[in-house]
């Protein structure tokens, strides 16, 4: 069955939702410094590199908000520092996230295709479908 858009299409739809659902998770809050952030300043930012990692990009447990100062000017300006007080703060998922990490999986592109056609614009029900299609799901690799 031919899908109605490609592989790049469903990803960048996919992360837009993710980011919805990770400033809800976070009350647009940025997780450094507690300032709440709107609009442009609120930025949803990845913990682990996406180029490196790419099958963690769509996973909100790879992501937090940061407000644009701390996200340009300090998560950016050294990784390796910021990453630690990642660790520190959210021991539980850095674990996860290293885990995570050491699996080489592709989501296919008809997963992708569900898990757009089953979450809610919004974002607010993303980690549960993403869940259920790609962790706890028969999918999993
Ligand atoms: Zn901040």
């Amino acid at each position: 069955m031919k899908l109605p858009h490609n592989r790049t299409w469903y990803t960048k739809k996919l992360v837009e939702k993710a980011k919805r659902y990770v400033k809800l998770r976070d009350n647009y809050t940025c997780q450094y410094c507690g300032k709440k952030v709107e609009g442009s300043n609120c930025h949803a930012s990845h913990v682990l590199n996406v180029g490196t990692h790419k099958n963690m990009e769509l996973d909100v447990m790879n992501m937090k908000v940061l407000c644009s100062y701390h996200h340009m000017h300090w998560w950016h300006k050294d990784v390796l520092h910021a990453t630690e007080w990642f660790k520190e703060k959210f021991p539980d998922r850095y674990k996860y996230l290293m885990e995570q990490a050491k699996r080489k999986y592709k989501h296919s592109t008809a997963d992708l295709a569900i898990l757009h056609d089953e979450t809610e614009a919004d974002g607010s029900d993303f980690l549960k479908k993403y869940n259920r299609l790609f962790i706890y799901g028969e999918r999993y690799e």
